[in-house]
């Protein structure tokens, strides 16, 4: 998310927490509820973080994933080393915790893939360090257009193409996140709907859908199953919304749904970066399929453990 939307969300935000304390004091004036009420603001956020370096992308005999923090995450297949989306470094805005791994501990990749154009996702300043280790970068053709730019080895793909990075095949699926359009002004030019994707990826040990920024599409429930689902639990209408993440549990109810976009950047009053894993925990059926990693915890990956 840009900053001047963002800061355009703070207004409209603190425009309608000003009208709640209005109401909420008018209520108190004419004695009808209790001043205890006033509620302190939460943002969830990862316990620890759990550091790791090079021993993480060693080649072994099972697929491990991690997550970075944000929608960032290290898939390591049986040696094929994949990252998506990871802003580990210079975000501009604040942070809750650092990166489980230092871009300069990161000794090669075979790809990064990048689901769209937007900071949190595509961080010039770590893409810019790996780029000195990665074999390529995968995005949208938009995407792939600004790293050309940057001189870097891109690959750009419409939506449905398909390809292959090492063991891992990847098929691009589809995302509708194009709130710039909504800012009439903010950007130089008109967002497609195929700037944004997410990645279906199959590996050895079992298929891991990386959703990408989204609402809930048509598209998303016609996917061949996933085993797991890298899982935005944002509840903004420019992602899945509770509501839709719900039916896209609830629509793969044998997927594992790993907590994504949640817990990282300082921003309470932001539904984009405010989730909290214990709201949908508490309305998902069989909640033991939501797992709630810390920052670079491995999670290894065992279609017949589920
Ligand atoms: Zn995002």
């Amino acid at each position: 998310m840009k900053f001047v939307a963002l800061i355009k969300y703070r207004i409209m935000s603190r425009l309608l927490t000003l009208l709640f304390v209005t109401l909420i004091g008018l209520t108190n004036l004419f004695g009808q509820s209790d001043s205890s009420q006033v509620t302190k603001k939460y943002q969830a956020k990862p316990k620890s973080v759990y550091p790791f370096g090079k021993e993480a992308f060693l080649k072994d005999e099972k697929t491990t994933i991690r997550w970075l923090g944000n929608a960032g995450f290290l898939i390591n297949s049986r040696g094929t080393r994949v990252m998506i989306d990871p802003m580990l470094k210079e975000f501009d805005m604040p942070v809750l915790f650092d990166a489980p791994v230092a871009t300069s501990d990161i000794p090669e990749l075979d790809a990064v893939l990048i689901t769209h154009s937007d900071n949190d996702h595509y961080s010039i300043p770590t893409c810019k360090d790996l780029s000195k280790v990665t074999k390529a970068f995968h995005s949208t053709i938009y995407v792939d257009s600004l790293m050309q730019n940057e001189g870097w080895n891109s690959f750009g793909h419409a939506i449905s193409d398909e390809f292959i990075v090492g063991n891992i095949n990847i098929k691009i699926t589809p995302a509708d996140h194009q709130w710039q359009n909504a800012y009439p002004g903010f950007a130089k030019r008109f967002f497609k709907k195929e700037d944004c994707a997410g990645f279906f990826m199959t590996t050895v040990d079992g298929t891991i859908w990386a959703t990408g920024d989204s609402k809930l599409m048509p598209e998303h429930l016609n996917l061949p199953d996933p085993d797991v689902i890298l899982f935005d639990i944002s509840d903004s209408e420019w992602h899945f919304t509770i509501k839709g993440a719900l039916q896209l549990a609830e629509r793969y109810p044998d997927a594992l749904l790993i907590c994504s976009h949640w817990g990282t950047v300082d921003a309470p009053d932001f539904t984009p970066f405010n989730g909290d894993p214990e709201i949908i925990k508490a309305q998902i059926k069989n909640p033991e399929r939501l797992i709630v990693l810390l920052p670079g915890e491995p999670f290894i990956l065992n279609q017949s453990k589920k």
